[in-house]
């Protein structure tokens, strides 16, 4: 039988490559989104994905999220924390409102949505969490305290899952991806995101299918002795 796959912020960006790659590799999968209907109505209309609103910030909402999901689709096997948004500025000027938002998107979600289905996971013996970190997160970036902290987060919180799901049968691993063109990344001003090419050796920003085939990946049986794992892709920007 198909396994189902649970995508966070699937309907754009890496997210919705992600969804797309599972789906064509044979999993059921789930698309989530948080309020962008226009995108998410021409994403399942575009590619017959079941799309799911709700925020990954709000853990109710999560746990009410994943039991519809299961109840269309059956438990989850693969569970993709992809959702993230950034909220820039220098330290000395950035809210705790934009502190907050980031670390209750980005962080906090990662709990909010793995929590509630750890436990059919350990039930079952089998289970793939993988989340979409960044190379900010590993190296630190000028104006993204609040997005640095939360995506460096998402590697602690990988590292200690990934102990406690071992011998469940559940690895835990992590992507951080470099620049890759999606919206994020586009609605950098040209002449940054000029500047940030010229700081990648090969040359160019990556593609969104990139970072979904190291999903495939993490996500299949062959990978079942890789947890715990920071999987870069990055184009040579950053070696850790
Ligand atoms: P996009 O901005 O293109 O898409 C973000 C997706 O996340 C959208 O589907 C959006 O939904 C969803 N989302 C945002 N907030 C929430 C929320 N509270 N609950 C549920 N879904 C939410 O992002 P990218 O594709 O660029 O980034 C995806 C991930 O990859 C992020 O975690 C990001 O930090 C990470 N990343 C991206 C890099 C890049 O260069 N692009 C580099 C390194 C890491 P909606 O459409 O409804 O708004």
């Amino acid at each position: 039988m198909a396994r189902t796959a649970l995508v966070t912020g699937g309907t754009r960006g890496i997210g919705a490559a992600i969804s797309i790659a599972l789906r064509d590799a044979g999993y059921s999968v789930a698309a989530n989104y948080a309020g962008n209907e226009d995108a998410a109505a021409r994403f399942a209309g575009e590619t017959g994905i079941a799309v799911f609103k709700w925020s990954v910030a709000d853990y109710e909402a999560c746990a009410a999220g994943i039991r519809a999901v299961e109840a269309d689709l059956g438990p989850i096997d693969v569970l993709v924390n992809n959702a993230g948004i950034t909220r820039d500025g220098m330290f000395h000027r950035i809210t705790p409102d934009q502190w907050r938002a980031v670390i209750d998107t980005n962080l906090c979600g990662v709990f909010n949505m793995t929590h509630p289905v750890w436990p059919g996971m350990r039930d079952r013996g089998f289970g793939r969490v993988i989340n979409i970190s960044s190379i900010n997160g590993q190296k630190g970036q000028v104006g993204q305290v609040n997005y640095a902290a939360s995506k460096s987060g998402e590697l602690g919180f990988t590292k200690a899952l990934s102990l406690e799901g071992a011998r469940a049968g559940i690895t835990v691993n992590a992507i951080a991806p470099g620049y890759i063109a999606t919206d994020m990344v586009m609605a950098v001003p040209e002449k940054v995101r000029d500047g940030i090419i010229a700081q990648i050796p090969v040359g160019r920003l990556g593609e969104a299918s990139e970072i979904a085939r190291c999903v495939l990946f993490l996500a299949s049986d062959e990978a079942g002795f890789i947890t715990g794992a920071t999987l870069a892709a990055n184009g040579g920007q950053y070696l850790s």
